[in-house]
């Protein structure tokens, strides 16, 4: 049986480390919790996909950018897990920030791994992930009763060259949300046909969701890759399959409007 420990009077409940979500671009889609942790941090190490927006909430923290974008030079995994202890270790009250969801493709496991293997206790804060921003700003639902139970996240691009197991996908009939997709768009597409996946399955490719340059391009499995080069699809983006995208609201991108700078 486990026991939730209650923390002695006068001591700090709270972890000293937070990996917090940032959402997906939007800084209207921040939690209140983000914001409060935000707001208290002394030291911020942010991704590259984080809205600078959402750093107005920690002028006091000293900020560290540590980008690991796909393809171009970025922050070593250890060296950031290394610069996390380090402050851990200092007692400073740290905030890890992630694009979208910190357990979505973020690495959070690691890095609570590695924290823990040091007994460091670390907090997470949850935020909106890149493909649910990316279906509900074009009116897509991702699951939808009649037409499939569920909705499958997932990226075709990995460093160690493992692939999704694709026939399954397709038997199993979720709507398929992949993200890190762009580069490996044509093998996903030639990958998806020959496990089954009717040609003309609906598909939206949707470029940097949430944002107010949030675009869409509405296409099929057949046609995808021809369309997304027309279009000039460039990442971040997020590809959504399946019959879902048929039923969506409209076929317009509903991009928020430009707000002013504050
Ligand atoms: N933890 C993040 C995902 C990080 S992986 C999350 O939960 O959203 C990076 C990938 O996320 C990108 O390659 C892209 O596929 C997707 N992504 C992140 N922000 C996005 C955005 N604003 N629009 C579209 N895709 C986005």
């Amino acid at each position: 049986m486990h026991h939730i420990a209650k923390p002695l009077p006068g001591h700090d409940q709270e972890p000293a480390v937070w990996l917090v979500g940032a959402g997906p671009g939007d800084p209207e889609l921040l939690t209140l919790k983000a914001v409060r942790i935000l707001r208290a941090a002394h030291v911020v190490l942010t991704d590259d996909l984080v809205n600078p927006r959402v750093l107005e909430h920690c002028p006091q923290a000293r900020i560290i950018h540590v980008g690991k974008r796909g393809g171009c030079r970025s922050t070593p995994q250890a060296f950031i897990e290394r610069l996390m202890l380090r402050y851990a270790r200092q007692g400073v009250r740290l905030v890890r920030l992630k694009g979208g969801d910190p357990c979505i493709f973020g690495r959070a496991g690691e890095e609570m791994a590695r924290l823990a293997r040091h007994g460091i206790d670390c907090g997470v804060v949850n935020g909106i992930t890149a493909g649910l921003a990316a279906a509900t700003g074009c009116g897509i639902a991702l699951t939808m009763r009649g037409i499939t139970l569920g909705a499958t996240f997932l990226t075709a691009h990995t460093e160690d060259g493992r692939s999704p197991d694709w026939q399954a996908l397709v038997r199993a009939g979720t709507t398929l949300v992949i993200y890190m997709g762009v580069a490996t768009l044509a093998n996903t597409r030639r990958q998806l046909l020959s496990a089954g996946m009717a040609a003309a399955t609906p598909v939206a490719l949707i470029e940097n969701a949430s944002l107010p340059q949030q675009r869409l391009c509405r296409t099929t499995l057949a046609q995808m890759q021809a369309d997304a080069t027309a279009f000039g699809l460039r990442s971040p983006a997020i590809m959504i399959v399946g019959d879902v995208v048929a039923a969506a609201r409209t076929a317009q991108s509903h991009a928020p409007r430009r707000r002013r700078q504050a």
